[in-house]
């Protein structure tokens, strides 16, 4: 934390050139850095320029005098308090009074006695010293010393100018305790509390004079580290996490170990406040947090294609009492870590999904492999024979799978990923992504519609799930769907007599969105004996899991996912 300990600053101020010459000997002779001005006009300047502790100010000056100096500092609003020291001759009690009341904290009488001045500089520099460390003190959080985090905001804005000005990186990292609320519980306050201590410590020891670190909620901190790419922090992040798990506390005969997440996120553009950098670094730390804990995640390493907000209304009420396995889509085969991105890749082909979780030997979850994490890779010679283990993201984010809907609904808001692993045991056993959820949600929107017989559906969300407005049956749908196929055949057919170039193109394409048709006639299949159903609702639950498992099987993307 900045700290000022630089030698305390005097500025002099005086018409007459003899006497400046002297004092400032007199003072420089202490170890004082000595500046000085020819009269009250000179003075306003070297205070706005240079900030001095102390002001020793003769009061007979033209221009601008001593007094009305003085009373200029008291309404400048400096951002530190300024001592001032008026030199006069006078000495009647009524001139001494109105110096007081212009804002002067002590008067020397000319002529200067060098003791007496030294005497009174010293103590003027006490009340500043004292007067800072008020000022500090109220900017500290008591139970660690770090800074609060309105402190911390105060003190941002000029590294982040800084870092804007001269184009370097500046980086912020949130840390949280993990399960705290549970040493709180089992060991009491005061153990909790010696925790915040002890880990705001390790914080404030990796910490440069330059970086700031806070206190930003209970326990949670917030640091900011200048000239600090994420990569860098990452690193930084990663060592003070190796040093807080290897803290000890002595309870009740034992030793108790804590750990904490990491959130890293470094500033992106030239116009963004710098708590849009921290909101970042806290998505990161959710990620952490939703991944295991005890681990540092980058705000960069998460997908981040669009910022996901907004793609629901608030219909809180939408997911009570509904838990992720009902909304989940299956996981049909996980991949083996040690298996070939060759083989993931063929996997993605097949499944045509866009994502899938990886697995160890014991099949639990140990990543998340992307189908864009195989096309990155395409140029790269022997990308086939690659490890899925050396290129999927370790950081899967998992819920198990009785979480309440409602949870996921909010982390998928707030973050940028897009994917969610549903597991039972460790085991994956299912995906919720932000395009299912959504598909999910749209279709129990229009069913609940149903059941109230406003038989209208919302434009959009009809649309979106491509059953073209209002309530379609299994057979519409099937109709439909055949209907697109033999169109599809058809352009096939037209391009395969017609083109005399490359045909692979063109097959590929046709053949790949007939594929997709018969995979949603596949899937309208099992429903399509319902279609004698009486009971409407029914008709549409079905429907509605029959497009939520199509879509999440065919990949089909919604604009936003994906
Ligand atoms: P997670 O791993 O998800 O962060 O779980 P957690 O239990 O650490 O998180 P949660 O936010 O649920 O709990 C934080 C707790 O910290 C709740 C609050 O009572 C406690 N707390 C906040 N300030 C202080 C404090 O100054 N001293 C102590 N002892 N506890 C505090
Ligand atoms: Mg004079
Ligand atoms: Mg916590
Ligand atoms: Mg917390």
């Amino acid at each position: 934390m900045p700290i000022d300990r630089k030698p305390p600053l005097i500025l002099l101020v005086d018409d007459d050139p003899a006497m400046l010459r002297l004092l400032s000997k007199w003072l420089e002779a202490e170890g004082y850095t000595v500046r000085c001005a020819a009269d009250g006009r000179e003075a306003i300047a070297a205070i706005n320029a240079n900030g001095p502790d102390i002001l020793v100010t003769d009061w007979e000056m033209p221009f601008v005098d001593g007094t009305e100096l003085c009373r200029w500092v008291r309404g400048a609003n400096l951002p530190r308090y300024l001592y001032t020291i008026v030199l006069s001759v006078r000495n009647e009690s009524e001139d001494l009074i109105r110096g007081l009341e212009a804002g002067a904290d002590d008067f020397v009488k000319k002529p200067v006695e060098r003791g007496e001045l030294v005497a009174r500089v010293r103590a003027g520099l006490r009340v500043v010293e004292l007067e800072s460390r008020l000022n500090l003190l109220a900017k500290l959080d008591p139970l660690t010393g770090l800074l609060t985090q309105r402190a911390f905001y105060e003190l941002v804005n000029a590294e982040w100018q800084r870092s804007i000005r001269h184009h370097i990186p500046i980086t912020c990292v949130m840390a949280d305790i993990d399960f705290f609320k549970r040493i709180n519980d089992v060991h009491g306050h005061g153990v909790g509390d010696d925790v915040i201590r002890r880990v705001a410590s390790v914080l404030q020891a990796n910490c440069r004079a330059t970086d700031l670190v806070s206190r930003y909620g209970g326990e949670e901190f917030c640091v900011l580290l200048p000239e600090t790419d994420e990569q860098h922090a990452s690193l930084w992040a990663e060592r003070v996490r190796q040093e807080i798990a290897a803290l000890r506390f002595p309870v009740e005969g034992k030793e108790l170990a804590v750990t904490a997440s990491f959130g890293v996120a470094e500033r992106r553009s030239d116009t963004e406040p710098p708590s849009a950098t921290v909101d970042l670094a806290d998505q990161a730390l959710l990620v952490a947090k939703q991944s295991g804990r005890d681990r540092v995640v980058l705000y960069h390493a998460l997908d981040r294609n669009s910022d996901g907000r907004d793609f629901l209304d608030n219909r809180g009420h939408l997911f009570d009492g509904i838990r992720a396995s009902a909304v989940m889509t299956t996981v049909v085969a996980g991949l083996r870590q040690d298996e070939a991105i060759g083989q993931a890749t063929r996997y993605f082909l097949r499944f045509r999904i866009g994502s899938a979780p990886v697995v160890n030997r014991h099949g639990k979850l140990v990543g998340i492999l992307s189908d864009k994490d195989c096309l990155a890779l395409m140029l790269t010679p022997g990308w086939s024979t690659m490890r899925i283990r050396d290129v999927m993201k370790p950081n899967v984010v998992c819920y198990d799978e009785n979480t309440p809907v409602q949870s996921i609904y909010e982390f998928l808001c707030r973050v940028s990923i897009r994917t969610v692993v549903i597991v039972s045991d460790g085991a994956p056993v299912g995906v919720i992504t932000r395009g299912s959820l959504l598909r999910w949600a749209s279709n129990v929107i229009r069913a609940q519609q149903l059941k109230t017989e406003q038989f209208t559906a919302e434009p959009q969300l009809a649309s979106m799930d491509g059953a073209g407005g209002g309530c379609e049956s299994p057979r519409e749908r099937i109709v439909r769907t055949t209907d697109a196929l033999r169109r599809e055949a058809e352009q096939l057919e037209k391009a395969v007599r017609n083109v005399t170039s490359d045909l692979t193109p063109f097959v590929v394409g046709g053949a790949s969105r007939m594929q997709e048709l018969v995979n949603d006639l596949l899937v309208c299949a099992r429903f399509a004996n319902e279609t004698q159903n009486d009971d409407a609702s029914a008709e549409v639950d079905s429907l509605q899991a029959a497009l939520q498992h199509g879509a999440t099987q065919s990949g089909r993307a919604l604009p936003a996912s994906h």
